[in-house]
This record gives C-alpha cells, sequence and structure tokens, in this order.
C-alpha cells in the first residue's frame, strides 16, 4: 500500500509498504479522506516537535472498513466510519471519567513526538480499534465525514458555555476550528456571537457560518467590544489574548483554544481584580456523535471550507503551498485511493 511519509523536516515522499495487520479488536479502514491539519502543517517543519520524522501523519479521517478482527463486534466490513484521532488507554483515571483527551498514555494518530509514534492516516490502510470508530449516516460523503474531528475541538472548546447563561460571546480569530465554533454556537441556540479577525474574507465566511456581528481587528478599538458573557480566543498570540480578556464583563469567561505562542504575559490585575475565568480547552472527549449531527445537518455551509479533493501524490506540492499560507485556502483532503 501507499503511505505519505514526512522522511525528514518538510520533506514528503510516497512509500511502498505492507497493509498493517490487524489485532482481534482492531478493523482494517480503506482510507478515504484525510484532512491536512494546520497543526500538521506547522509540524512538519520542526517547530512543534510533534512530528518527528520518519512518520505518516494525518488524524482527521474517514474511510471503509474491509476487515474486522474477530473480537470486533457492531461494525463489519463495508461500514462507513470515522474514528476518534486519540488512541486512549480506557484504563487511567480520566480515561475512567471521559476524559480521554487527558489520558495518561494518550496517543494521537499521525503524530511523533519523542515519547511516542503512532502512524495516521496519510495512507491507504490504516489499522484501528473498534472502540473509537463512529458510523457515518447515509447521506454523508467520507470529505465531509473527515470534518468531524475539527468539529468535535469545536463542540469541545464550548462545552462550558451554556445558551442560557451566556448570551452574548465573542469568538476572536475565524480560522478552520474559529469557523466551526462560530457554526457550534449558532448550532447550539448562543443569541449573539461577534466574530473578529485580521482578515476580510474569513470575516466573510464567518458571516455564513453564524456571526451575528464581524469586527475586522485592525479597526477594532479595545473599547470596542465589551461587556461580553464570554470570550473564545483561536489564535493564541499575546494581543489577541489580551482582547478576549478585555472583552468579558466582570466574572466572565475566556476560554483559551488557540496556542500559537507557548508562552505569553497576561493582564494578571485585569484577570484577577475582575474575577474571571480562563479555562483551555483540548482537543475531544466524546463529541463524536454531535459532531457527526451538527456536520449532517450543516453540508452545505461545511462544503465552503474544502479547498481541494487530492491524491497522495500531490500531497506534498499542497502542503507547501498551505505553509506559504496561500489566500482562500482552508481544509485540503488527501483521497488515498484517488
Ligand atoms: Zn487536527
Ligand atoms: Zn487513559
Amino acid at each position: 500500500m501507499k503511505s505519505l511519509e514526512l522522511h525528514e523536516l518538510s520533506s514528503f515522499r510516497v512509500v511502498e509498504r505492507p497493509p498493517p495487520q490487524i489485532a482481534p479488536d482492531d478493523v482494517l479502514l480503506r482510507i478515504r479522506a484525510c484532512g491536512i491539519c494546520g497543526s500538521d502543517v506547522h509540524g512538519m517543519d520542526g517547530s512543534s516537535g510533534r512530528r518527528i520524522p520518519p512518520v505518516v501523519m494525518g488524524h482527521e479521517a474517514a474511510g471503509e472498513i474491509v476487515e474486522i478482527g474477530d473480537d470486533v463486534r457492531g461494525f463489519s466490513a463495508g461500514d462507513r466510519v470515522t474514528f476518534d484521532s486519540t488512541l486512549s488507554c480506557g484504563e487511567c483515571a480520566f480515561c475512567l471519567e471521559g476524559k480521554v483527551n487527558l489520558c495518561e498514555s494518550r496517543r494521537v494518530f499521525g503524530v511523533s513526538c519523542g515519547d511516542y509514534k503512532l502512524d495516521g492516516a496519510f495512507t491507504e490502510y490504516l489499522a484501528v480499534p473498534a472502540r473509537l470508530l463512529y458510523h457515518l449516516p447515509a447521506g454523508l460523503d467520507y470529505s465531509l465525514a473527515a470534518l468531524a474531528e475539527p468539529v468535535g475541538v469545536a463542540l469541545h472548546a464550548i462545552k462550558n458555555l451554556d445558551p442560557s447563561i451566556e448570551s452574548e460571546i465573542c469568538v476572536i480569530g475565524t480560522g478552520m476550528i474559529g469557523l466551526l465554533i462560530l457554526l457550534a454556537l449558532k448550532h447550539k441556540g448562543f443569541q449573539k456571537v461577534h466574530a473578529v479577525d485580521i482578515s476580510p474574507e474569513k470575516l466573510d465566511l464567518a458571516k455564513d457560518f453564524g456571526a451575528d456581528c464581524c469586527h475586522d481587528s485592525k479597526q477594532l478599538a479595545s473599547e470596542d467590544l465589551r461587556e461580553m458573557d464570554a470570550a473564545l480566543e483561536v489564535v493564541g498570540i499575546e494581543p489577541t489574548i489580551k482582547r478576549a480578556v478585555g472583552s468579558v464583563k466582570k466574572g466572565g469567561k475566556v476560554i483559551l483554544v488557540g496556542n500559537l505562542s507557548p508562552e505569553i504575559a497576561i493582564p494578571l490585575q485585569e484577570v484577577v481584580t475582575r474575577e474571571l475565568s480562563l479555562l483551555g480547552s483540548c482537543a475531544i472527549a466524546g463529541e463524536y456523535s454531535e459532531a457527526i449531527k451538527l456536520i449532517e445537518t450543516n453540508q452545505t455551509t461545511l462544503r465552503k471550507l474544502i479547498s481541494a479533493i487530492i491524491p497522495l501524490e500531490e500531497a506534498a506540492s499542497w502542503f507547501s503551498r498551505l505553509y506559504a499560507k496561500e489566500d482562500g485556502l482552508f481544509k485540503v483532503i488527501v483521497d488515498p485511493s484517488l
């Protein structure tokens, strides 16, 4: 089978390997769609330390079951599925509480970070434990189903917000995850949602994804966005985090999703004296089923995020274009069966 290997920093090749052997509780998936994630693009040059070559990346995937292990129940060959990108142990205290994103021995498909390496889904076939699988509804194609992972991240980010308590919210940064957060907020019935970004094109899309009010951050004075019940920060640099902190009312919540900078200075007094809650949000813990439903009911909107569907052989050049931040590119989906 063919796999796309990051064999040195920023350098890919398509390699031929034998298909994986499956364990009794695994299925063998024929991958039909795998999204290129921002973390793959940032990671390929070594800067994140989480894509150490050689590794096959890819954690936003969907495909068809072609073989099942002896102990697998509830799934059969021919089933269309997506799967949780986190391989959790199922036994630690966090797993037992359903917080699989915090699992003590969490591994993520397509990540190679020194502690572990787990090859991902930029490949024709992948062995996946059946407990990570989710069936796809009949009308949902593989490329949209591959968005279940980022949509799950968005749903997880808003899980500590309640539309009956937090009615006015701002989302700072409307890249892929920011847009999906907007969609998730509107889907959950939040009343007034503001979007803030530096790019007018992204703000146009933010409207399609449900933003009631869009603000160009270049023209937005710090006093223009105040008294929000909550802010979601989806960039992760100092100016946007300061803006998030400044935008919420006393006692408000700031949910931190972006983490471009590993460290930043925060306006400590403002956080303490106004009793703000700063909450981190990472990955997904059980939001897949809801994500699949959200995708099913918002297919037309979500399709706007898919910039291209490409074969493995073209992936290296699309990685370069994404790395160069080419305008107008959102999600590029690799279909290894092409
Ligand atoms: Zn991702
Ligand atoms: Zn665990």
